[in-house]
């Protein structure tokens, strides 16, 4: 068959964007070499529903024994009892505790999405929002911090079925021990998302949920540094009897419960190219290499944040514990959108993003969400930190000078060139 140059031009054009740009967005990274060749691989070809062991389709030796691989490394990462790789996403692995915990209907207390909470955490437009009833805890607009005597008196006010916690744009660490003593005190199930900083609580570099919270889900992509993909984990609750009768009047255990949320409750075939891939990372994830990387992600983020405020930038909570900051432009004159539109003109890559008691639109925004992941998969270490900012403060201050932007491009060009896009 004829090459398809039409797709395939543009797989170039936009890695060519990835090598020349600086990429900090919180949410991405690049993958290595071997995470990219599992998920380009023929295990894309097979079906398998099901589970190792119980598929409903034949053929299914070699992807068991990937599947498994996958499991297994991931429980060894995160010290978990219960792992399950087949979500395709963050979203779907949600979905599936959604499914397994809850009845459409059922109250749960979630991380508002204005104060950095994920879509899937009760926003109005998510499933989520739509066939749950969603009540929500913030930040305290003095500190930018969860007030967690405030969660807590919401849980016991609200009486939840269940409790989410973790974000998308929260730049410090998480009590889970607390808030898991908040669920207990209300009998509510304790639900960690760690999309984010799940790289560094492998590590060790951020408090771990594993042994707090009743489930656990994540991304693989983030600072994980995997395919595109959801996981969820359970540590000690795993074996927990729980939600529905079986015929012999026992309870369902979570972890079946779990298992079903995903297949059937919510997916077919999993993706069993893009399994391998996380196992690839998983291993990846494992060494000592991975623990230097994010040693470096945190010294970033922490120089960035300084850098920023040095510039007279707000940073949300002044600083950050993990791998991102949310920056308030307010004092700068320019919206989240308009700083976003033209660091893309510069090739510096952030998202607009809500800043907590936001006056303006999720499309406008006061602020912009920043993160050292993928940059320090790029090499770049703290004293660029502070040139980034530079470029930064640059394009803000002279954002609809068009020469300007294109001085920092060309800076920006400079700077990355000559720094592989791979992983080791
Ligand atoms: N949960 C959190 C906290 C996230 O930040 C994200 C993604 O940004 C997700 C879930 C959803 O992940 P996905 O985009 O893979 O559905």
């Amino acid at each position: 068959m004829q090459r398809d140059t039409e797709i395939f031009d543009l797989i170039n054009e936009e890695k060519n964007r990835q090598i020349n740009g600086l990429e900090l967005i919180a949410s991405e990274n690049f993958v290595s070499e071997q995470v990219l060749e599992a998920a380009g691989s023929v295990l894309t070809n097979k079906y398998a529903e099901g589970y190792p062991g119980k598929r409903y389709y034949g053929g299914c030796e070699v992807v068991d024994k990937v599947e498994n691989l996958a499991i297994d490394r991931l429980k060894e990462l995160f010290n978990a009892e219960y792992a399950n790789v087949q979500p395709h996403s963050g979203s779907q692995a949600n979905t599936a505790v959604f499914h397994a915990c809850m009845k459409p209907g059922d109250k749960f207390l979630g991380f508002d999405l204005s104060h950095g909470g994920h879509l899937t955490h009760g926003s109005p437009v998510n499933f989520s929002g739509r066939l749950y009833e969603p009540v929500f805890y913030g930040v305290n607009k003095e500190t930018g911090l969860i007030d967690y005597d405030e969660v807590e008196e919401i849980a016991k006010r609200e009486k939840p079925k269940m409790i989410i916690a973790g974000a998308s744009a929260y730049s410090r660490e998480i009590d889970y021990k607390r808030f898991r003593e908040i669920a207990d005190g209300v009998g509510a199930i304790l639900f960690a998302d760690i999309a984010h900083p799940a790289g560094l609580i492998a590590k060790g570099l951020l408090s771990d949920p594993i042994p707090h919270c009743h489930v656990v889900t994540s991304t693989t992509h983030k600072t994980l540094r995997g395919p595109r993909g959801g996981i969820i984990m359970m540590g000690k609750d795993f074996d927990n009897p729980f939600g529905e009768k079986l015929k012999n009047g026992n309870l369902k255990k979570m972890s079946a419960l779990l298992d079903s949320g995903v297949f059937p409750g919510n997916q077919g075939g999993p993706l069993e190219h893009i399994i391998a891939a996380k196992a690839v990372a998983f291993g990846e994830a494992l060494t000592d290499e991975f623990l230097y990387y994010t040693v470096q992600v945190k010294k970033n983020a922490k120089a960035l944040a300084q850098a920023f405020m040095n510039k007279d930038f707000n940073v949300i909570s002044g600083g950050t514990d993990n791998h991102m900051m949310l920056i308030d432009l307010r004092n700068k004159n320019i919206t989240g959108k308009q700083a976003e539109e033209a660091l893309g003109k510069a090739e510096i890559t952030v998202n607009k993003n809500m800043v907590p008691f936001d006056d303006k639109s999720p499309f406008v925004t006061s602020g912009i969400r920043i993160g050292t992941p993928a940059v320090t998969t790029r090499g770049l270490k703290e004293d660029d930190m502070s040139r980034i900012v530079e470029l930064i403060d640059t394009v803000v201050s002279n954002f609809e000078d068009e020469t300007k932007l294109a001085e920092v491009k060309e800076e920006v060009l400079n700077m990355m060139q000559g720094r592989p896009l791979f992983s080791a």
